[in-house]
């Protein structure tokens, strides 16, 4: 377990590192050591700052750093978030993590080689590369060109790369901005052109996705290492939810419903299941935007969503200022593959309900869904059945 392993919690000797040293997570959690308090640390700063840097600023090889309790804070902050049962908080959390690691990357490049040292240990970008599998898709440019150094040896660090196309695509997305675009790309040989900047772009995209995988755990609420942890989740809890919060549009105008809200509806409307991304995503809006899970269960009444997961997904969702979690940004949804960016609308807002919002304000008259013929009547007959269904199984459970 070395300052490294402490600095790149994700890395794969990392992961061998906290194997290797069969520390017992229960018994640290049950001992309250210190990588516990940073652990609740790393994901309240995640999700408050969007970093997981320490408030205390300790840095490898400096006298008050731990190098145990930084890198074992690392699996701790992954089962406080899994606890959190919420995937805006575990995707915020991964952002959070990649932003922190390609800063610390970012600086160790800048590290002049006389000036490294084993007390403050840095990578190098063809480590990086290689923690990636993208040693033999990331290429300096000087290397093919022979320039840049004059010997025709590649610089140590070119201004820019050459990356191959899959890679590429994969870890980088045209909601960046037009310059990402494929077709605004030098290609050539099924290899495009990038700066160092916009590699360290990719690569926080591919420390984001280790990150996020296997998140969230499967854990067994009110046992063992998830009861010892209960008070630090509620606390994390608490604390998004004083989040500060403006209120929901309250208004269901679904012909101003963002093409990307409009496209789900439409494909659980062709009753085709929709994943666990998407699924949350347009909860996550419908309750954003107002609705409350009875109007969300008679919303999607025809669709292939079921009435118990609906209801199970938006009361989660809701607390009594609407929604406690926003959708995920349009750049996330991206990512997933629900969002195309129709017409660049992109520019126009941040996430989906940013968007609607803007939509609703500029509409000239708007026919809220719920009032409209059926619209209301569907939620009464749809909180009729469910309130005879409960009463139905609780006359049944007495019998
Ligand atoms: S840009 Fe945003 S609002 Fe528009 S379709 Fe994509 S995710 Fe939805």
């Amino acid at each position: 377990m070395d300052a490294l392993d402490a600095k790149y919690p994700f890395f794969a000797a990392a992961r061998e590192a906290v194997a290797d040293a069969a520390v017992s997570l229960p018994e640290l959690v049950a001992a309250d050591a210190p990588a516990v308090e940073r652990g609740r640390e790393r994901v309240e700063r995640a999700l408050m700052d969007g970093t997981v840097e320490s408030e205390s600023g300790a840095f490898p090889g400096e006298s008050d750093y731990d190098v145990q309790a930084e890198l074992l804070s690392y699996p701790i902050a992954r089962i406080l978030v899994s606890l959190l049962d919420s995937e805006p908080a575990i995707e915020k959390y991964a952002a959070a993590e990649a932003a922190t690691a390609v800063d610390r990357i970012r600086e160790d490049l800048a590290t002049d080689d006389e000036l490294r040292s084993v007390s403050t240990p840095t990578v190098a970008l063809d480590d990086v590369l290689a923690e990636f599998d993208l040693a033999d898709a990331v290429r300096p440019e000087s290397a093919r060109s022979g320039s840049g150094t004059g010997s025709g040896s590649p610089g140590r660090d070119p201004a820019h790369y050459r990356i191959d196309v899959g890679p590429y695509l994969r870890l980088t997305s045209p909601s960046w901005g037009e310059s990402w675009r494929l077709v605004n790309r030098a290609l050539a040989d099924g290899a495009v052109r990038v700066s160092r900047e916009e590699l360290l772009d990719a690569l926080e995209a591919a420390v984001e996705e280790r990150v996020r995988e296997g998140l969230p755990f499967e854990l067994a609420a009110g046992e063992g290492i998830a009861a010892e942890l209960e008070e630090g989740v509620a606390d994390l809890k608490r604390l998004l939810s004083d989040r500060s919060y403006a209120g929901p549009v309250d208004v269901v105008a679904p012909e101003l419903f963002p093409p990307c809200m409009t496209n789900l509806i439409g494909k659980a409307d062709r009753d085709a299941d929709l994943s666990p991304p998407e699924s949350f995503a347009l909860m996550a809006f419908l309750v954003g935007i107002g609705m409350t899970p009875d109007e969300v269960v008679a919303f999607c009444a025809d669709t292939s969503l079921d009435a118990e997961g609906i209801r199970y997904q938006t009361e989660y969702l809701q607390d009594d200022r609407g929604t406690q979690y926003p959708p995920p940004t349009c750049e996330t949804l991206a990512n997933y593959g629900i969002c195309h960016n129709e017409e660049d609308h992109m520019q126009v807002a941040a996430d989906p309900l940013a968007y609607y919002e803007k939509r609703v304000a500029a509409a000239d008259e708007i026919a809220d869904w719920r009032d409209r013929e059926g619209g209301g009547d569907e939620v009464e007959e749809e909180a009729d059945g469910a309130a005879e269904t409960s009463e139905t199984a609780t006359t049944d459970e007495a019998e």
